[in-house]
């Protein structure tokens, strides 16, 4: 299906080790194997061999395992010679595998290959690169998951029911003099409010899941010197923000990357949030409120016995903050975490350190560390954008029924919303959105 060249690459990390693995992939495999190893290649049999280069020298001793079309990782033939873990030996064995009609894979082509024999759906190919990315166990046990197909199936069970209410739309436009009926039908309405409300289950854990991959971007808002920059100071443990005690130092954005236990997390310093007739600051003031806006939660910084923390005016409604109140140790107060109606209240000092502890676990927290995400999938920005134009149109198609009772504009937009869903799983995806996923893959993957 794929081309119908072979391709070929070492498939362990580069470096020594106990173990290195040549891959091959696509019609020439067992050919190529065969010179190789001279051994019979029986599908699916460990055979313990020499690997010979074109004059019957040994490169190597190992083990060679043939997998036959289509029961293979790609959907291809696939031979994996399994030598040691030498950079040396193992160029010398991909060179002599390329020598006999192989070519380097690109990074990424062996699951794009899976991708295109039907061996995966999209997200699962997605999942295979988030397992290896993984950066805590919580993203593994999310990746696994969307490997195994549970996005996908979630994301097939919309589209059952989205396929359902448009063939119930669609027939019923058939009969045209029955129209005004059906577009009154309480039904209609009831198959169309359910998939919403899947919807926003999905998005939600959709978020979480991409939380685990992308990293939870966190911004820091508050007046000056409040202590924005000794906070980010504190949580990477390095003084890359500037830190003084003129108001206005930070008019820049400054973003730190950092893991609490394997979690990533980008945290963003920010202007301080006040009036200014400095052109260079009011720019500070309006980049940190555009952070703000694409921000997954905010920390809402006070200094203890100052300006009491409110939610910052404009700050989108649907995007979560945290209090911290800062500077603890001018009143010699304890550091503790209390939940207010208006959300969590953190109080710390970013100069000793003290309580910065409890800002890190309630991150981590938010960001699914605790194993209450049983079920949790891992997704990406990509996933939740095609969510959100999936619920757009299924929104649409509603009013498009209840108000204008318009049977053929919503149909319309159910034909879209299913369109944007099957983007996810790859079913209607452009070959540029391909070759952008599969090229942030690892060599031999
Ligand atoms: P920003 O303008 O909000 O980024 O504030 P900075 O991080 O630059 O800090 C302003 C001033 O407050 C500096 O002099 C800091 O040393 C001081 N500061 C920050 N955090 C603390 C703290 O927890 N305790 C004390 N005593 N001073 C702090």
């Amino acid at each position: 299906m794929s081309g119908g060249d072979t391709i070929a690459a070492i498939a362990t990390p580069p470096g020594r080790g106990g173990i290195g693995i040549v891959r091959i992939s696509g019609p020439a495999a067992r050919a190529i194997g065969q010179q190789v190893t001279h051994a019979p290649l029986t599908p699916r049999y460990a055979h313990y061999c020499d690997f010979t280069d074109t004059d019957g020298q040994t490169l190597d001793r190992g083990l060679a395992i043939y997998f036959q079309q289509p029961h293979s990782y790609t959907g291809e033939d696939v031979l994996e010679l399994q030598g040691h873990g030498g950079p040396v030996v193992l160029d010398l064995l991909l060179a002599r595998v390329l020598a006999l009609g192989a070519r380097v894979a690109r990074p990424g082509e062996f699951t794009e290959r899976a991708f295109l024999n039907d061996k995966l759906d999209l997200t699962q190919a997605e999942a295979v690169s988030d397992l290896i990315d993984s950066g805590s166990q919580s993203a593994a046990r999310a990746a696994v998951r969307s490997l195994r197909g549970a996005f996908s199936e979630k994301i097939h069970d919309l589209q059952a029911q989205l396929i359902e209410l448009r063939v119930y739309v669609e027939s019923a436009l058939d009969f045209a003099e029955e129209e005004i009926d059906f577009l009154s039908s309480n039904e209609l309405q009831q198959r169309t409010l359910a998939i919403q409300a899947a919807f926003s289950e999905i998005e939600t854990q959709a978020q979480q899941g991409r939380l685990l991959q992308e990293g939870m971007r966190v911004v820091i808002a508050g007046e000056p010197n409040v202590g924005k920059s000794s906070l980010l100071n504190s949580l990477t443990g390095s003084d890359s923000a500037i830190v003084a005690d003129i108001p206005g130092t930070t008019r820049d954005i400054l973003t730190e990357q950092i893991h609490i236990d394997g979690m990533p997390l980008h945290i963003i310093d920010t202007a301080g949030l006040r009036e200014s007739d400095d052109p260079v600051e009011q720019e500070g003031i309006r980049r940190a409120r555009a952070q703000m806006d694409q921000a997954d939660r905010v920390l809402v910084l006070s200094a203890h016995g100052e300006a009491s923390a409110q939610r910052p005016a404009g700050l989108r409604t649907d995007i979560p903050l945290d209090f911290v109140v800062n500077k603890i140790d001018l009143q010699g107060q304890a550091a503790k975490l209390e939940e207010t109606n208006a959300g969590v209240r953190i109080y710390l000092s970013a100069k000793t350190h003290v309580g910065v502890d409890l800002l890190k676990s309630h991150l981590k927290r938010c960001m699914g560390f605790d194993a209450s995400l049983e079920g949790t999938f891992i997704a990406r920005r990509r996933h939740l954008n095609a969510l959100a134009t999936t619920a757009t149109h299924v929104d649409r198609a509603l009013s498009q029924l209840r108000t204008a009772r318009a049977g053929e504009l919503c149909a319309e937009e159910l034909r879209y919303a299913q369109e944007a869903l099957n983007e996810i799983t790859g079913e209607f995806t452009s070959d540029d959105l391909l070759g952008e996923i599969f090229k942030n893959f690892c060599i031999g993957k």
